[in-house]
């Protein structure tokens, strides 16, 4: 992308194992531009939180440990506090105390902080739950993806066996769940789609067939394309 090219920003939102992550990083890819994992900041911030034995419900114990955080992002690698915690986060564990620390608005604000800040003055695509709800509200185009149950357990299961983790695919499917309902459910910022977002059912798509439906909706609200 050229200097004089309008800024663009892209939100993808949609539940666990919808695959929004993969799109949005090859899109970016694609498209030459940044990508943000905003679930990996809340990924960083509920392992932190968590090896510090911090009760969700101590507030004040919740915000002084806030401070101590530092997220850097180079390359598509996630560093808190120096640290390269890309791979350490990705564990479900680790998915299940963010959801869980992602409650308290005070997190929150600290992850839209990093957000809002990275895109002001950048072209970016970002993933999570609340981008075109909350976050980004004023992207240029939305789009949240869904798929059904036991097609996201069945991709969370062969990532998983991919990194050697034994977990049974019934153990996924019932954490997927909880996460749904968790994400669903909550009263700040829940997992919905933007009045103005595009639905795609990724089920029975290939990424490349996600891909394409994106590069077609980004060519003909004439944000990407001839
Ligand atoms: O996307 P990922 O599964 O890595 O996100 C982990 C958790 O972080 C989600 O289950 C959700 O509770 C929280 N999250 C969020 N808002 C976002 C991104 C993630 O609340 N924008």
């Amino acid at each position: 992308m050229s200097e004089e090219d309008k800024i663009i920003r892209i939100a993808i939102d949609g539940p666990a194992g919808s695959g929004k992550s993969t799109i949005a990083q090859n899109l970016a890819e694609i498209l030459q531009i940044n990508y943000l994992n905003s679930g990996a900041l809340y990924r960083i911030i509920g392992y932190y939180l968590d090896l510090k034995g911090i009760n969700p419900k101590d507030l004040k114990s919740v915000e002084r440990r806030l401070e101590e955080i530092n997220i850097n992002i180079r390359n598509n690698q996630y560093f808190l506090n120096r640290e390269d915690v890309t791979d350490l986060i990705k564990d479900s564990r680790i998915g299940d105390l963010a959801s869980m620390y992602s409650q308290i608005s005070l997190v929150r604000n600290k992850v839209n902080k990093i957000i809002k800040n990275i895109s002001k003055d950048t072209s970016i695509v970002v993933d999570g739950r609340d981008i075109g709800t909350v976050v980004l509200p004023d992207s240029d185009i939305k789009i949240f993806l869904t798929a059904s149950i036991e097609e996201r357990a069945k991709r969370r299961w062969e990532e998983e066996k991919e990194r050697n983790k034994n977990s049974s695919y019934q153990q996924i499917l019932a954490e997927i769940k909880r996460r749904d309902s968790n994400d669903s459910n909550r009263s700040l910022a829940p997992l919905k789609p933007a009045k103005d977002a595009f639905i795609i059912d990724t089920t029975s798509l290939s990424i490349d067939q996600v891909l394409n439906k994106i590069l077609n909706l980004l060519k003909e609200k004439k944000i990407y394309g001839d």
